[in-house]
């Protein structure tokens, strides 16, 4: 009786272990499934134990089947990587090695498993991450710093050239001085405006907090800008037109004013002479689309997908001339970015341009 009674007790406490040995298991399986990094474990024998969809996803091998007792060498072909494997283990060391495939940059973290009093690895741990999107925000940076020195450069390069001329002696004639101290003054100004640009867009890009939003209305910035605008227009002979319904958005007001301004600014900047420009502010059910049009000269199409990069004239003379920096279009994607929105360009060479920016509002 007492002996049936403690097998029958035995047999419920192996059924409840092995029940909680399975919901760890399970667990673990739970989160490395879930893991959007790849997962693999081996043990000393090169055996893989585990591997997760990332881990397969990542070494490019979506239908590798884990059987018991498969070797690493059915699953890794990279050598670069066997070897780091096979150093870690040996040497029972960490490692880290970044390899690129297929356009995307993957970083290998080796960690040595140890049994507890033991010196030698056990097994080993392999975790993937993807770091393209770090690794392609390095290289913008670099390449954006390269971009600001030389920008940077050349109104300088005028200048001293310039004030050289004129201390040397080389121009004495007051018309000539007045003339060259003009172009002097014309460089510093673009100067400080590239400098301002760089400063604002780095800004926008260390994204905003939640307190300087506030409820705006775009048709309030749509008229504000035109009426900032309107002189500028005038002068060009260009005429300035604004179509707007209420619409609000929680934004940075500075940010947004930014936006509309350089849309607007372009379509003048970038007209003809009785040109005009039309900014208008919808609604579509819960999306609001700003729109500014022009009639100027649009966009020949093997540069369209370049307008919105850093620093990217079109046409190098004509932007100079009328003050461009090469970064109000990137400064307007940023901003949308920052709000979720979408920017759309259509144009047509010698008709001109229409740029469209989507947000949702909720
Ligand atoms: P910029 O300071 O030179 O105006 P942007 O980033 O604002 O720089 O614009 C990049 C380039 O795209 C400009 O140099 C210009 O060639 C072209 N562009 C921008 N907007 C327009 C437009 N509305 N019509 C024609 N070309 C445009």
């Amino acid at each position: 009786e007492s002996l049936s009674l403690k097998i029958r007790e035995q047999k419920i406490k192996i059924n409840q272990y092995i029940d909680e040995l399975k919901h760890e298991r399970d667990t673990i399986g739970l989160i490395t499934e879930n893991m959007k990094e790849g997962f693999i474990l081996i043990n000393k024998n090169r055996q893989i134990l585990s591997i997760n969809t990332s881990g397969k996803h990542m070494i490019g091998n979506e239908k590798f089947d884990l059987r018991p007792s498969r070797n690493i060498l059915e699953l890794i072909r990279n050598s670069e990587i066997l070897q780091q494997v096979e150093n870690s283990i040996e040497k029972n060391i960490h490692t880290i090695h970044d390899i690129k495939k297929d356009g995307r940059y993957l970083r290998y973290y080796f960690s040595p498993v140890k049994e507890q009093y033991s010196l030698k690895a056990t097994g080993l741990l392999i975790l993937i991450e993807d770091i393209t999107n770090q690794k392609n925000a390095e290289i913008m940076r670099r390449e954006f710093s390269a971009n600001v020195s030389h920008e940077l450069k050349t109104p300088l390069t005028t200048i001293i050239g310039f004030a050289e001329m004129i201390k040397e002696g080389l121009i004495t004639d007051s018309d000539s001085i007045r003339k060259y101290c003009g172009m002097i003054n014309n460089e510093g100004l673009r100067l400080i405006a590239l400098i301002e640009d760089i400063m604002r867009l780095s800004r926008i890009e260390e994204g905003v907090s939640h307190e300087e939003n506030s409820n705006i209305n775009l048709k309030e910035i749509a008229e504000e800008t035109a009426a900032l605008l309107s002189h500028k227009a005038g002068e060009l002979n260009i005429h300035l037109e604004v179509d707007a319904v209420d619409a609000f958005i929680k934004a940075n007001r500075n940010y947004m004013s930014e936006l509309m301004y350089n849309l607007v600014d372009n379509g003048i900047k970038y007209n003809k002479s009785g040109g005009s420009v039309f900014i208008s502010v919808k609604k579509d059910g819960r999306q609001i689309i700003i729109s500014v049009s022009d009639t100027g000269v649009g966009i020949p199409e093997e540069y369209r997908d370049r307008i919105f990069e850093r620093f990217y004239r079109v046409d190098k003379s004509r932007s100079k001339e009328t003050g461009g920096t090469g970064l109000g279009l990137s400064i307007v994607k940023h901003i949308s970015e920052l709000y979720n929105g979408k920017v759309e360009l259509k144009t047509k060479e010698d008709e001109g341009t229409e740029i469209t920016v989507k947000f949702n509002c909720f």
